[in-house]
């Protein structure tokens, strides 16, 4: 079983006034098979993580270590954390001009796999997943995220996560912008690769409410940088009645 360790890590941003140290020291361990939650307050550093884990080059890791099997992730390139198995939806947030979904698939899957899928089962495949997830077979003509709605991105999110089929996925659902619609398609997609037991997520929210639709077994507060407190499915109940407030000390999130 694949095991993503995260060990003391540190990360820090160039703001206007020099480096500012985001992440104090996060020890997590995911294993393949697990479904891990990520919760916290605004400005906690929850993106930063996962712009971290997917070696965005904006965030500057100064100490700790991020393994996976034991292979040191953050000596990895882009391309060579998805080769190894993860799977990092903020690789591409972007809008990739020219590439249509189709071919953008593709060509992660060629990155993913080392070699081509073959064309005849990979349309197949492609076929297959975006009806799972109603999506109309027309998107797979759309250029990367030219215009997509918020419920586009995340079909489009979780159509990679289903046929790219990575160890260890870390989805960072941004605060804003999922309605229910998407909501429905990220719960039921994480929920579909979850039942094969092959791969590992760690989802990152702010709000409580998926984790009505996707039980974790695992749930995390994140709180100035670093976990706070772990527990199971029970700590997001908490954290649902409750709020954050516990967790942000002088009230105000950074
Ligand atoms: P969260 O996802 O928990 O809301 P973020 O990781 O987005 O938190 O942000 C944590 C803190 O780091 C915030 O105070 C934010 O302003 C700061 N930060 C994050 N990314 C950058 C960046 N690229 N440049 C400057 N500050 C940043
Ligand atoms: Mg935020
Ligand atoms: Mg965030």
């Amino acid at each position: 079983m694949a095991t993503l360790e995260i060990h003391d890590l540190h990360v820090s941003v160039e703001a206007e006034n020099g480096p500012r140290e985001i992440l104090r020291g996060v020890d997590l361990t995911v294993k393949q098979g697990e479904t891990h939650a990520i919760m916290g307050p605004n400005g906690s550093g929850k993106s930063t993580l996962a712009y971290s884990l997917a070696g965005h080059p904006k965030y500057t890791v100064t100490g700790g270590t991020v393994t996976l099997d034991g292979e040191d992730v953050l000596a990895m390139s882009v391309d060579e954390r998805a080769r190894a198995g993860l799977f990092l939806a903020m690789q591409y947030p972007v809008e990739v001009p020219g590439v249509s979904v189709s071919n953008f698939l593709r060509t992660s899957a060629t990155a993913v796999r080392g070699e081509a899928p073959k064309l005849r089962t990979w349309v197949k495949e492609v076929k297959e997943a975006m009806a799972r997830l109603q999506m109309d077979p027309a998107f797979a003509e759309r250029n990367v995220n030219e215009g997509f709605s918020g419920g586009e991105k995340k079909r489009h999110e979780i159509l990679q996560l289903e046929l790219l089929k990575p160890k260890i996925a870390v989805l960072d659902e941004t605060d804003s912008g999922l309605d229910v619609d998407a909501l429905r398609v990220v719960s039921e997609g994480v929920n579909r690769v979850r039942e094969t037991g092959e791969v590992g997520t760690l989802l990152i929210t702010h709000y409580t409410r998926i984790l009505r639709y996707i039980k974790p077994d695992h749930v995390h507060v994140f709180a100035a940088g670093r976990i706070a407190e772990s527990g199971g499915p029970e700590l997001a109940d908490k954290l649902e009645a409750e709020g954050y407030e516990a967790y942000v000390k002088g009230g105000a999130s950074a």
